[in-house]
């Protein structure tokens, strides 16, 4: 029987604090007037949450599948021209970049991207193993978390994994020992499931997808308009 892991409720994190998933401590917040942002952008901290979960989740299936990313690979980056990511999923990110002051040189960047254009946050000579290429790891939207790890759903309903080529042209036959191991009872994050569950969290900003770039080009300036709003609206007070 297919066991698909699904979301459990609210909680800890895992790692002895509660707090965000995103690595912006409170104060920082406090500092940058970001709560007082945040507040504009319900869902973040359920955001969170969901990733949270999904990070534990992953780490089974990878034990549990005996699968990795290949070493300091960039391969699905590189290709990011099918990346698809919401404007709810990189308002993370772009609140980062506008407490750090870099929204206006990152907003530059993209103006008049092309939307095929490779994600502007992959660094090509990645640092560790861990990241990968990408240069903001812990802010990556949904699809770059699930991709490799977790399963789509086949033309007959049957869960099968979403492997990347380069692990399948060096490890022959990865595909089929990991659709058996699920078809065995190991348990996966289930694509759809997820893709849904962050969608309804915020379905205005989160229901429609974009190639990456054009998502975080759109929540920047977003969170543009809000602050100054925000600023306008202190002024008058
Ligand atoms: S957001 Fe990060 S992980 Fe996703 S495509 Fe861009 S560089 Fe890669």
């Amino acid at each position: 029987m297919f066991r698909p892991y699904r979301t459990k409720g609210t909680g800890p994190r895992g790692d002895g604090t509660n707090g965000s998933h995103f690595p912006m401590n409170d104060q920082r917040k406090k500092n940058a007037g970001g709560r007082r942002l945040e507040v504009c952008f319900p869902g973040l901290d359920q955001l969170s949450e969901v990733y949270a979960d999904l990070e534990r989740q992953i780490a089974n299936f990878k034990r549990g599948a005996g699968i990795e990313c290949l070493r300091k690979c960039t391969f699905c980056c590189a290709t990011a021209k099918f990346v698809e990511a919401s404007i709810f999923e990189m308002l993370p990110l772009s609140l980062h970049f506008w407490e750090e002051g870099r929204a206006p040189e990152i907003l530059e960047k993209l103006e008049g991207i092309h939307p095929e254009a490779p994600c502007i946050l992959l660094n090509p000579n990645p640092p560790d193993e861990l990241s990968g290429g990408c240069s903001y790891y812990h802010f990556r939207p949904l699809i770059c978390r699930l991709f490799g790890f977790s399963a789509t759903v086949d033309k007959n309903g049957k869960p099968v994994i979403a492997l990347c080529a380069p692990l399948k042209e060096l490890h022959w036959g990865v595909a089929e020992r990991v659709n058996k191991k699920i078809r065995e009872d190991l348990p996966f994050p289930l694509m759809p499931d997820f893709s849904r569950k962050v969608a309804m969290i915020h379905p205005q900003l989160g229901q429609e997808k974009y190639p990456v770039n054009i998502a975080l080009l759109e929540a920047l300036e977003l969170v543009g308009h809000k602050m100054h709003f925000l600023k306008a609206a202190r002024r008058e007070t």
